[in-house]
C-alpha cells in the first residue's frame, strides 16, 4: 500500500479533537492584551510624552529623542512583566514578507554580572545588515549598513512564537545611504500626499479638518487542508499550490460551500487564530466559508491603511502558525487549485477625516455632496489614466495564476460605480448640474419584517474596483501580497488627479475662492467634473467582467488588458509613473522595485519549472511506467490466452496503446519545458521573466495538462500524491 493510502486510511483514527486545548478566551478583555496599548502608555508614561506619542502616531509629530529612554523603559517593563525575552524591529523589507531579528534584553556588564537593558536608542533605531535583503541594485553586497527606524504609527507588540516572547516594534527600514528598502515608508509618504490634497478639497468645500487618511478593511481569502496529505506533496510544502491535479468529480458547481455551516475542525482553527488576533488588537470580526471547498474568508473592520497592513502581515503568520498546531495548512497561495475558485485579498480603500468623516459617504455630510463629486471624479480619472500601474501594483507570479481565472477579476481595471452614481454621473456629463445621491430608499418586502434599508450600490462580484456605497473595493489584490504598494499606488494617483482638478476649479474661481457663493462655487466646479468624467469615461464598466463580450469592449475602449505581470512592471519606469511617485520615490528606486519584481517573478517561476519537472521524473512518471507495466505483463498473458486476430481486435490492446500515448505525450512536454527553461535562463533579466510568464508558463501548462490525464488513467492505489478529492474534501 502507498504512503498517501496509509495516511487516508488512518486519517479518522488520530485523535483530532487535540486542538481543543487551544481554547481560550475572545472577549473585549482580551483585545489588545499584547500590545502596547493607549491605555498603557497613558497609564505608564508622564502626559507630555503620551501626547507626543500620540501625535507621533497620527503622524503630525516625531517622538521627541529626550523623551525616548523614559518610553524604553516603561515598554520594557511591560514586556518583561509577561515573559518577553528578546526584542526585535519589525519591518517589511521587499522579499514581500516581513523580517525580525531578535536581540535578548539580558545584556552583560561584566562577564559575570547580567542586567535587563533596553533603552531609547534600542527603542527608536536598528543596525539589520542590509545586504542581504532585496534592493534591485540600489545597494551592493559590500556596502551593508541599512537602518530600521520605529515608526509609531503602528502599535507594539509581543509575539507569541513556539516557546518565545519577542517584543515587536514596527519599523522602517532604510539604506545608510538614505535609500528606501522597504514596502512602509511610500506607504506613509503616499498617506501624507493624499492628506495634503484631501484638506484642499475639504477647504474648498467648506468641511474642516485636521488630517485626513486612507482606511483600509481587507478580506482575506485562504484554503485549509489536511496537513498529513499536504506534506505528501511537495508543490504544497514548497510553493503552496498544486502544479499537478486532476479536476475532482465533485467540485464547486453545486456551490454548496458558500456561507455553509462550517466544519468543526476548521471552526476550531478559526477560533484559535482570531482569538490570538484579538490579542493582537487584529479586530478580526467576520468569518465564512467561501465557494470553492475547503476555502475560507476572514476580515477584520477597517483601519487606517499603514494599521490594516501591518495587521493582515501579523494575521497570515498567525493563520500559518495555528494551522500547524492544529494539524492542518493554511494555504495563502493565489491559486492553489487549478480548476477552482482562487483566493484575493479584496481592499476596501476609503478616505477619512480625524473626525471620522468618511469622505466617500456621499450621505455623511448632509446637503453638501461637491466634495465627495470631486473626490469620485478624480478617482475615475487616477484609475483611468493609471490603470496600468494599477495592476502592476498588484503583480506577481502567483496572481497571474488567478486574475482572469474562475470567478477572479480579469486583469483589465474598470471600475463599477451602480446605477444610482451612474446616473447621477450621466445628468451631470450631460447637464452640468446634479441632483443629490438618492438617499437610501427602503424595500418594501410586503412582509412583516423591519424596514431593509437599500444601499446606494448593487454589487457587481465581477468588477475589479467597485464602489460599494461608501468605499472602492479593489479586488485584483492577490490572497498572499503584501498591500502597501497597491494603496500607495492608489492615495498617489487620487492625490495626482485631485490636485489636477482642484486647480482648475481654483482657476475659474478667479481667486475669489474666500468670497464665494455655494452656486459660485458649484459653477466653478461643474465644467472641471463634467471634462473629467468625459475623459475618464472609458474606465466605467457595469456589466459582467467576466465575459468575452467584455474583453472586446475593453479593447475597443483602449483599456490595458495586461495578462502577465512582467509586462504591467515595465510601467514602473514610465514617467507618468515616475512623475506621480514624485514626492515618494526616486526614479531610481522606482527602477530598483521594478528589478526586484521582476527577478521575484523569475525565481518563483523557475523553482515552479524545476518542482514540476523533479515531481514529473521521480514520481509521476515511475507511478506511470509501473503500472503500464502490471497493465503490459497482463495482456501479455491474455496474448498468449487468445488466438493473434482475436486479440488485436481486443479493447485492451487499444488501451495500452492509448496509455503508452499518453505516457510518451507527457515525456515530450517534459522535454519541451526544459529546453525552453535552459533558454530562457541565459537571458536578461526583464526578458527573463517575460519569457517565464508567457513561452514557459505554457510549457508548464502543457506538461500539466499530460500528468493530469495520466492521473485519471493511473491505478488510484499507484498514484503517489494526494488528489483533489482528497485534499479538498477530506477535512
Ligand atoms: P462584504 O459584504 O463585501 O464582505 P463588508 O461590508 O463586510 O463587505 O466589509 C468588508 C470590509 O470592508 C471589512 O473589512 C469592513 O470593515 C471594510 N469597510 C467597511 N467600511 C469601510 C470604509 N469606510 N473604508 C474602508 N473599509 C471599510
Ligand atoms: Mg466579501
Amino acid at each position: 500500500m502507498n504512503i498517501r493510502s496509509t495516511i487516508l486510511k488512518d486519517m479518522g483514527k488520530e485523535n483530532r479533537l487535540a486542538y481543543q486545548s487551544d481554547i481560550r478566551p475572545m472577549n473585549s478583555e482580551t483585545f489588545g492584551k499584547y500590545i502596547f496599548s493607549r491605555e498603557l502608555m497613558q497609564k505608564m508614561l508622564p502626559r507630555d510624552i503620551y501626547k507626543n506619542i500620540l501625535n507621533a502616531m497620527s503622524g503630525r509629530e516625531k517622538i521627541k529623542p529626550e523623551y525616548a529612554d523614559t518610553i524604553a523603559v516603561a515598554i520594557k517593563e511591560w514586556a518583561l512583566s509577561h515573559g518577553a525575552t528578546h526584542y526585535s524591529h519589525w519591518f517589511q523589507p521587499l522579499t514581500g514578507a516581513s523580517a525580525e531579528k531578535h536581540d535578548a534584553f539580558i545584556d552583560w556588564n561584566t562577564p559575570d554580572k547580567v542586567i535587563e537593558k533596553f533603552n531609547g536608542k534600542q527603542l527608536l533605531q536598528g543596525e539589520p545588515d542590509a545586504s542581504s535583503f532585496p534592493s534591485g541594485g540600489l545597494r551592493s553586497t559590500y556596502e551593508a549598513r541599512g537602518y530600521t527606524g520605529w515608526d509609531p504609527a503602528s502599535p507594539i507588540f509581543l509575539w507569541k512564537a513556539g516557546d518565545g516572547i519577542t517584543l515587536c516594534i514596527p519599523s522602517v527600514f532604510f539604506s545608510w545611504t538614505g535609500d528606501v528598502l522597504d514596502s512602509k515608508i511610500p506607504l506613509l509618504r503616499s498617506d501624507r500626499t493624499i492628506d495634503q490634497a484631501a484638506l484642499r478639497l475639504l477647504k474648498l468645500t467648506g468641511i474642516s479638518a485636521h488630517y485626513v487618511f486612507s482606511n483600509l478593511g481587507l478580506e482575506q481569502e485562504y484554503f485549509v487542508i489536511d496537513r498529513a496529505l499536504r506534506n505528501l506533496r511537495p508543490d504544497l510544502v514548497l510553493l503552496g499550490k498544486t502544479v499537478f491535479g486532476a479536476p475532482s468529480p465533485k467540485g464547486q458547481e453545486l456551490q454548496d460551500h458558500y456561507f455553509g455551516a462550517v466544519k468543526d475542525r476548521i471552526l476550531a482553527f478559526m477560533q484559535a487564530f482570531e482569538t490570538s488576533a484579538i490579542e493582537l488588537g487584529i479586530p478580526v470580526k467576520t468569518r465564512h466559508n467561501e465557494v470553492a471547498p475547503a476555502q475560507h474568508e476572514v476580515a477584520p473592520v477597517f483601519e487606517k491603511a499603514t494599521a490594516a497592513i501591518d495587521h493582515n502581515i501579523l494575521l497570515m503568520e498567525l493563520m500559518r502558525q495555528t494551522a500547524q498546531k492544529h494539524g492542518l495548512a493554511c494555504l495563502l497561495h493565489e491559486k492553489p487549485f487549478a480548476g477552482i475558485n482562487g483566493s484575493g485579498k479584496h481592499c476596501n480603500w476609503s478616505l477619512s477625516t480625524d473626525d471620522g468623516l468618511n469622505l466617500l459617504d456621499p450621505t455623511d455630510v448632509p446637503h453638501n455632496n461637491l466634495h465627495f463629486l470631486i473626490l469620485l471624479t478624480a478617482i475615475l480619472h487616477a484609475v483611468y489614466q493609471h490603470s496600468a500601474l494599477l495592476r502592476a501594483s498588484i503583480g506577481s507570479a502567483s496572481n497571474d495564476y488567478r486574475l482572469g481565472g474562475h470567478e477572479a477579476p480579469p486583469a483589465i481595471v474598470s471600475v463599477y460605480l451602480g446605477q444610482a452614481l451612474e446616473s447621477l454621473l450621466e445628468e451631470i456629463e450631460n447637464k452640468g448640474s446634479s441632483s443629490s445621491v438618492a438617499s437610501k430608499v427602503r424595500y418594501d418586502l410586503g412582509l412583516e419584517l423591519p424596514d431593509l434599508s437599500k444601499d446606494n450600490t448593487d454589487r457587481n462580484r465581477t468588477s475589479p474596483f467597485a464602489f460599494t456605497g461608501n468605499k472602492f473595493e479593489f479586488r485584483a489584490l492577490g490572497s498572499s501580497a503584501n498591500p502597501a504598494f497597491a494603496v500607495t499606488v492608489l492615495n498617489l494617483i487620487v492625490a495626482e488627479s485631485l490636485n489636477m482638478l482642484l486647480d482648475e476649479i481654483e482657476a475659474n474661481l478667479n481667486g475669489d475662492a474666500l468670497q464665494r457663493s455655494p452656486e459660485r462655487l458649484t459653477q466653478a466646479v461643474m465644467p472641471v467634473l463634467q471634462k473629467y468624467l468625459k475623459l475618464s469615461k472609458g474606465i466605467r464598466f457595469m456589466g459582467d467582467n467576466y465575459s468575452e463580450a467584455w474583453l472586446k469592449e475593453a479593447q475597443k475602449r483602449g483599456l490595458p488588458n495586461i495578462k502577465r505581470s512582467p509586462e504591467a512592471f515595465l510601467i514602473l519606469s514610465n514617467p507618468k509613473t515616475v512623475k506621480v511617485f514624485e514626492k515618494t520615490l526616486t526614479e531610481q528606486e522606482l527602477k530598483s522595485r521594478q528589478d526586484i519584481l521582476l527577478e521575484h517573478y523569475t525565481h518563483h517561476m523557475n523553482i515552479e519549472a524545476n518542482l514540476i519537472l523533479e515531481l514529473f521524473k521521480t514520481q509521476i512518471l515511475p507511478a506511470a511506467i509501473e503500472y503500464q507495466t502490471h497493465l503490459a505483463t497482463s495482456f501479455l498473458q491474455i496474448k498468449d490466452a487468445l488466438a493473434p486476430h482475436q486479440f488485436h481486435s481486443t479493447k485492451q490492446a487499444a488501451y495500452l496503446k492509448h496509455f503508452n500515448d499518453a505516457i510518451e505525450e507527457a515525456m515530450r512536454k517534459a522535454d519541451e519545458l526544459e529546453k525552453e527553461k535552459k533558454e530562457a535562463l541565459s537571458l536578461p533579466n526583464t526578458e527573463k521573466a517575460l519569457r517565464f510568464s508567457e513561452q514557459i508558463s505554457h510549457k508548464m501548462e502543457g506538461l500539466r495538462e499530460a500528468v493530469d490525464r495520466l492521473e485519471t488513467l493511473v491505478d488510484d492505489q499507484l498514484w503517489p500524491l494526494p488528489k483533489y478529492r482528497e485534499l479538498l474534501f477530506m477535512v
